[in-house]
């Protein structure tokens, strides 16, 4: 069967660009970021809780059959988020619950689609200008601007409002970046011309002062992050001031909780626990770093590293846009996302154990 073994040598070519774009931070952080292809009326998407960067070591890509996963979008049923129901059984050798995001991917025509929480993208796609800003950058590509909408079924009515266009690339206001092409070089391409386009100089940030930060830590149930890069969040005055401001997209807030905790002046570890009633994830201490949870998963120290990365992107006057409170309600609320973060705790503590 010639037909079969083309399609499922495209899927490997699908895995082998999942695992790069999976091992660059400024694309994909932890579980974020997820990639497709559609062979005939089945989509192949990446598995929910499942790292791109794991893409060629497990099996992460799952079979979702189409037509009725889109059918459920039109008719605004709450299925459309439940895409497991839409799996083939047969084909889905690990067993594991396709992409929260599977209707982005279902509803763009194109068979290669790459969705990623690009850095650069997600510095423009937090602004409330981002149209302007992005526009001329992008000239010459059939690209939208997707208003904020959460992950699932509100994402998709927000994108199925763009069929006619047919784009070839979606920014996603406070979110990222989704590019689509017939072919997975094609989409590969196409996510490298964005992604020059749209680059941002990072500003530099001061040294952390890893020295004060392991005083501050010891005794406690925080440690240093994974990455020293992630502490310029706090070192950089200008982006501990955006920080400040709330939280900038959705796998921030899953991860990290809503917003930033910014110790104040005299602060400890214990005070900020005491004057918050419960422990949070990360703490900022302006000048010094960042320190995380004990218990934080990797996919929250590549949050935290993420905050940073898209901090040192935007200016502190640039105007931008935070999630409102019912906004986090819906994200914090959803089982899909339970689902997600039960594996990402499970997979933590098979690492540990
Ligand atoms: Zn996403």
């Amino acid at each position: 069967m010639p037909e079969a073994a083309g399609w499922q040598a495209e899927l490997e070519q699908l895995k082998a660009v999942s695992a790069r774009i999976g091992s660059d931070p400024l694309l994909t952080q932890g579980a974020g970021g997820n990639t497709s292809l559609k062979v005939g009326g089945t989509l192949w998407i990446k598995a929910s809780g499942t790292w791109l960067a794991h893409a060629l070591e497990h099996d992460i890509m799952v079979p979702v059959e189409m037509a009725p996963l889109i059918a459920a979008v039109e008719a605004i049923d709450p299925a459309a988020e439940q895409a497991h129901q839409f799996t083939v059984a047969a084909l889905n050798k690990s067993g594991l619950r396709p992409s929260i995001e599977t209707t982005v991917h279902a509803l763009m025509p194109q068979r290669v689609v790459l969705h990623v929480h690009c850095v650069d993208t997600i510095a423009y796609a937090v602004r409330s200008d981002c149209v302007e800003q992005v526009g001329p950058r992008l000239a010459g590509l059939n690209w939208a601007h997707v208003p904020y909408a959460r992950p699932g079924l509100p994402l998709a009515l927000a994108i199925a409002e763009h069929r006619g266009q047919r784009p070839d690339v979606l920014v996603l206001a406070n979110h990222g970046l989704v590019v689509a092409a017939e072919t997975v070089a094609g989409a590969e391409a196409l996510l490298d011309d964005v992604k020059a386009r749209l680059r941002i100089v990072p500003r530099a940030a001061p040294e952390p002062r890893l020295d004060r930060l392991a005083q501050r830590a010891a005794g406690t149930d925080y440690r240093v992050p994974q990455s020293e890069a992630a502490h310029a969040a706090a070192t950089d005055p200008q982006s501990t001031g955006l920080a400040a401001k709330g939280s900038l997209y959705p796998d921030h807030v899953i991860f990290l909780g809503t917003g930033s905790v910014i110790a104040r002046e005299g602060e400890g570890v214990s005070d900020v626990v005491a004057r918050l009633g419960t422990s949070p994830v990360t703490i900022l201490f302006p000048g010094e770093g960042i320190l995380m949870r004990n218990d934080a998963t990797p996919g929250a120290d590549a949050m935290a590293r993420c905050l940073a990365d898209v901090l040192a992107r935007v200016s502190e006057d640039a105007p931008v846009r935070v999630l409102t409170p019912e906004e986090h309600l819906q994200l914090t609320d959803w089982d899909a996302e339970k689902y997600r973060q039960d594996l990402a705790r499970r997979a933590a503590a098979k690492k540990t154990a």
